[in-house]
């Protein structure tokens, strides 16, 4: 049995990343697959920092020490409006925030700086030249690359693109990724539970984990333990996706006919079993450059697995540089009875104390109890070797909440 290093290996080194482009704000997450030219200087024109009066700095000279008194032109300048006329020395015009800077003009005072008297205006303090003016191109020069290949976009990065005028950004394609739930048991979630019935969790706990990421997903709902009713729902996933996730039905029950329909259909097994806890009936396939994983149906099993081997498949196919989640070593806040021999992905709560974090148990462990999930912050890798974990001994822990 693989190791789940050699498992993450596998999946990772099939990653293939083909180039698009998609409407602005659905490149957010994404990574940009080439360079981001301005085609413009930003800001376009030189402006006013601040709601005031445009000036020449020199007239303000000795106003700390004694106000001077400047000429209020009877035009003013809203931003938007393009001042047609000359400042002459001892003048001054009212200027917005944002309004494009008159001729002769090389400061702005702020309207806190001064005091109005009828059409004169105080200048209460002396003004530098340049003094409260944006440059024409002082956030991003024309032919600048403003945004580098290989960047991941964060909102940011979305603004920097609208000011530039982009609409269509060039990334990394996001894949569209199919779910199956499979199961004689499992019942839609709006079905009442009775003897032998399992609301399907699953889908949407993997949906959630899609959505989280930013990515398409279809869910295609649930097939019977019946290999031609499987067969037909592979098929359809497999013609509208390009990662397909099944769950249940790759143990080695009477009724698991996951990986034998998938070979069946012509997928490419590269691996069947994992030495972990839990998930270790985990199967990858792959079908052409599509990508298969028949995730083992237990609740905690599915989302786990997601987090070890799917979602840094779909990182690595987007360009994202980032493949794991941030991890810190912690240490243990009691003792974890734990047996050697394969590797335990443990659900652990984190507590920082003095700026050291210490993990303990979200209690009962079962690859069904999906409650030690939704009370954890992490994931603790427990190597192969480790055997009963101690209290203090320090693990890797990877932090799936981020508050
Ligand atoms: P299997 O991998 O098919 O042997 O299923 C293992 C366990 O996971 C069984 O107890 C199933 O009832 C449960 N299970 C399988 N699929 C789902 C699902 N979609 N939602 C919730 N539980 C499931
Ligand atoms: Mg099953």
């Amino acid at each position: 049995m693989i190791s789940p290093k050699e498992a993450q290996d596998k999946v990772l080194e099939r990653a293939k990343t083909t180039k698009t482009e998609v409407f602005l704000l659905e490149s957010l997450n994404l990574v940009l697959s080439e360079n981001i030219t301005s085609e413009d200087d930003i800001p376009a024109y030189d402006n006013s920092a601040m709601d005031g009066y445009a000036l020449i700095a020199k007239d303000t000279k000795g106003a700390n020490a004694s106000p001077v008194s400047l000429k209020l032109l009877d035009v003013d300048i809203p931003a938007g409006k393009i001042p047609l006329t000359n400042l002459e020395h001892g003048s001054c015009m009212a200027i917005m925030t944002g309004a494009p800077i008159p001729n002769n003009c090389d400061a702005v005072i702020r309207k806190e700086d001064t005091k109005k008297i009828g059409t004169e205006i105080l200048a209460c303090k002396q003004c530098e030249a340049g003094e409260n003016i944006r440059r024409k191109g002082e956030d991003i020069k024309k032919g600048e690359v403003a945004l580098q290949k290989d960047k991941k976009i964060f909102a940011a990065d979305i603004g920097v693109l609208a000011s530039l005028g982009k609409m269509n950004i060039p990334v990394y394609r996001p894949p569209v990724v199919g779910i199956i739930s499979t199961g004689d048991e499992i019942i839609p979630i709006d079905k009442k539970l009775s003897i032998g019935r399992v609301r399907d969790s699953n889908s949407y706990s993997l949906s959630a984990q899609l959505k989280e990421l930013g990515i398409e997903y279809i869910p295609f709902g649930i097939v019977k333990d019946n290999q031609k009713a499987m067969c037909q729902k592979i098929m359809e996933g497999l013609s509208k996706c390009d990662i397909l996730l099944l769950s249940g039905g790759v143990s080695v029950g009477d009724y698991d006919f996951v990986k034998e329909t998938l070979i069946g259909l012509g997928a490419e097994l590269i691996f069947w079993k994992v030495n972990q806890k839990p998930g270790k009936p985990l199967v990858f396939l792959t079908y052409g450059d599509q990508y298969i994983f028949g995730l083992p149906g237990n609740p905690v099993s599915v989302m786990v697995c997601f987090e070890m081997y799917v979602r840094p498949l779909i990182k690595k196919i987007i360009g994202d540089r980032d493949l794991f989640r941030p991890r810190v070593i912690a240490k243990a806040a009691h003792e974890f009875i734990n047996k050697k021999g394969r590797v335990h992905f443990a659900r652990v709560r984190l507590v920082k104390k003095e700026g050291r974090y210490f993990f303990c148990s979200t209690g009962m462990q079962g690859s069904g109890i999906l409650t030690s999930l939704s009370r954890a912050d992490g994931i603790a890798v427990f190597g192969e070797q480790a055997g009963n974990i101690q209290k203090g001994m320090k693990a890797e822990i990877f932090i799936l909440k981020d508050s």
